[in-house]
């Protein structure tokens, strides 16, 4: 079930602070708070979804390709597109999921290294 008190749901409500790199309607884009490359952008939709499938589920189609436009905008605002980016989603326990509000994470701005 989802927490309405995880991180990012706080995030969304206002309730606490975060750095902001692009939002509209659908999607909120914000700096992640410890990167773990030279530049880390987390995206999240603002709907109640906890991970990937759960979010490909509730979310309407609208919604859906309303995200991944907005995280193709953001990877054109940040520039990312020549010299290349990485974008994983964890999911649940054996992806290594700490906050369970579905979001991306855009890895960029130097070589990112091996899944392992
Ligand atoms: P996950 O492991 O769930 O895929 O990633 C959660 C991410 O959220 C981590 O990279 C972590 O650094 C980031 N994070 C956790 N708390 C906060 C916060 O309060 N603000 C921001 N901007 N990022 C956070």
């Amino acid at each position: 079930m989802y927490d309405d008190n995880n991180i990012f749901a706080k995030i969304l409500r206002n309730e606490i602070p975060c750095k902001k790199f692009y939002e509209d309607e659908f999607s909120l884009f914000i700096y992640d708070i410890a990167p773990q490359a030279k530049i880390h952008i987390l995206g999240i939709p603002k709907i109640k979804c906890i991970d990937l499938t759960d979010f490909v589920t509730k979310a309407d189609d609208n919604l859906i390709s309303s995200f991944f436009k907005s995280l193709n905008l953001v990877i054109e605002k940040l520039n990312i597109k020549a010299d290349g980016y990485r974008v994983i989603s964890n999911s649940g326990n054996d992806g290594g999921q700490e906050v369970p509000h579905f979001h991306i994470h855009i890895l960029a701005g130097e070589k990112i290294g091996s899944l392992r």
